[in-house]
């Protein structure tokens, strides 16, 4: 063997910052708060931040390899512990506010943090659960006072008063550095341990021209929730690659998005589809146009094809459809254009392009696999489980005994997709969502997906309920954008020519759509809420 003769110089998220601190220093970081003004400040200005924050937590006992958790939202004061924390070599667990208590108490016992960094807004929340969280022996308010509550520090003023660390600690790049927990659809919350090398390659990989393109002169502003899968890489990416970065806290209605879209030059931004539904009814009900917004990424769940083609037909804004999940960073596939693709012309194009969750991209190998284990052909008709690999996708669960990718590194990601000769792949269905009728498949997300381009749809979730003669029956819920904007008979004559005759919903109920902690459609409460619904049709 003849040995590489390079510098063997770990993979360092803190690194990611001191670059965008020395070849970028003026470009801006502008942060919302819950309850203080914007917040202004640039990479120089946030990194000094962070070096005394590094110290901070020395001063409050963190040594490396200890779990250190945040309760917070998108701001500057949590994008500073993304540096810190993994900075002096420990983990920062992002727990998911918008999980049930009794999940959001399991998960940090679990992480077995022994200090939680919290929003204002969760103040009366930790009152509550502090009986029940044994391990925790420091509370920090992420605010600028400095005794904000009893027995809690100030944030502002730790960092005030602690001298910047110098030199930051050799870190194997292996080490863990982020715990996010998957939000527990079936079962309890799973952790899952980003290590620096993963999240350093993702950074890179995401701002490739073929998946985000980003370049120093985007300004960035991830509405994907900072606890969530690290909104999507975007806290790494974007500083490595310069762009300014905005953080809208949790303030994600249209109006507010808007101020800051328009009032500071956001040309890229990302999130779950509901945030963008809001934000189209915004941009529809006021006359307002996107300022110089260009691309949105949207993931997490389906992007129905009328959002994507609305934002491009109306205000020339290009969605990147994403697909990923907790157990690969999350970045898996993005969908943005090839030559091949191009070349059948523009409408062929924007028609892969919205509708699959993306192509693939370096970094993650892509499989499909029929029931029996047998990898399937791409022809964009078969559809298996969809399998991963790669330096960015899980090996094993925290605390876990045994992997959870198999021996030959595949993990099964619980989705069933096709995937086609141009490398595209499209979601058909999570395995528990997807609806069996009478031996055939129904894909939940396809119906979807056709049901809510009809005027006045806001959200449409279809679930597959028992049914004494077929197994299982779709029932599609229509969450409408006003009461009486859309009834059941347009629904029906809307999707008679967009779907096969036996996929037409049984039923057709307008309810609202009750959303999971991810801010998907939480379609295990819709099995449940109708479960009896077709129970003597027959
Ligand atoms: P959770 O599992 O907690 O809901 P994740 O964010 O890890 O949280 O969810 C990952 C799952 O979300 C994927 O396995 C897939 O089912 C779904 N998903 C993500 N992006 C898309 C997309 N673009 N289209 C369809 N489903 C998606």
């Amino acid at each position: 063997m003849t040995q590489g003769l390079m510098q063997t110089a770990s993979l360092r998220i803190i690194d990611i910052l001191r670059f965008a601190a020395s070849a970028h220093p003026t470009q801006e970081v502008v942060s919302r708060l819950v309850d203080e003004p914007l917040w202004r400040s640039d990479y120089r200005g946030v990194y000094a931040r962070v070096c005394s924050c590094a110290n901070a937590l020395r001063g409050l006992g963190v040594r490396a390899g200890d779990r250190v958790a945040s309760l917070a939202w998108n701001t500057h004061r949590h994008f500073e512990l993304f540096y810190a924390v993994p900075g002096i070599g420990a983990v920062l667990h992002t727990a998911n506010p918008r999980l049930s208590e009794d999940q959001i108490v399991y998960t940090l016992n679990h992480g077995g943090s022994q200090i939680l960094f919290f929003d204002r807004t969760f103040l009366p929340l930790i009152e509550r659960l502090k009986p029940r969280l044994p391990d925790i022996r420091t509370y920090v308010m992420m605010c600028e006072q400095d005794a904000p509550a009893p027995d809690v520090l100030g944030y502002d003023s730790l960092l005030r008063t602690a001298s910047p660390i110098i030199n930051w600690p050799t870190i194997d790049e292996n080490s863990g550095a982020f715990l996010c927990y998957t939000s527990g659809t079936t079962g309890d919350p799973k952790g899952v341990v980003y290590s620096h090398r993963a999240i350093v390659l993702h950074a890179f990989a995401a701002g490739l021209s073929g998946a985000f393109g980003l370049s120093a002169f985007d300004v960035v502003m991830p509405c994907s929730s900072l606890y969530h899968a690290t909104a999507w890489g975007l806290p790494f990416a974007a500083p490595v690659n310069g762009c300014k970065l905005v953080l809208p806290c949790d303030k994600m209605d249209g109006q507010s998005l808007q101020d800051l879209i328009e009032g500071e030059g956001v040309t890229f931004t990302g999130g779950v589809p509901t945030i963008w539904t809001m934000y189209l009814a915004h941009l529809e009900a006021t006359g307002e146009t996107p300022g110089r917004l260009q691309r949105v990424v949207i993931g997490g769940s389906a992007v129905p094809r009328a959002m994507a083609s609305a934002f491009k037909t109306r205000y020339d804004v290009t969605v990147l459809q994403i697909w990923g999940m907790t157990e690969t960073c999350p970045l898996g596939v993005v969908a943005t254009p090839t030559p091949a693709l191009a070349d059948r012309g523009e409408d062929a194009m924007q028609e892969v392009i919205w509708t699959r969750q993306g192509r693939l991209q370096f970094g993650i190998e892509l499989r499909i696999e029929d029931e029996e284990g047998l990898e399937l052909p791409w022809d964009g008709e078969s559809s298996g489980a969809l399998l991963v690999k790669g330096p960015w996708t899980i090996q094993r669960y925290y605390r876990q005994e045994s992997d959870a990718a198999r021996s030959d590194g595949w993990f099964d990601t619980g989705d069933i997709a096709t995937i086609d000769p141009d490398g595209f792949m499209r979601i058909t269905d999570r395995k528990k969502d997807v609806i069996k009728s009478g031996g055939e498949w129904i894909s939940s997300i396809d119906l979807e997906n056709a049901a809510s381009a009809c005027k006045g749809v806001k959200i449409a979730a279809v679930v597959g309920v028992p049914h004494p003669k077929w197994e299982e029956r779709p029932v599609l819920v229509i969450e409408a954008h006003a009461p009486g904007a859309v009834s059941e008979a347009d629904v029906r004559a809307h999707l008679e020519p967009l779907i096969a005759r036996w996929w037409m919903p049984d039923r057709i109920i307008f309810d609202t759509a009750p959303l999971t902690a991810t801010g998907k459609i939480d379609k295990k409460a819709l099995r449940s809420r109708y479960a009896s619904l077709l129970i003597g049709d027959g």
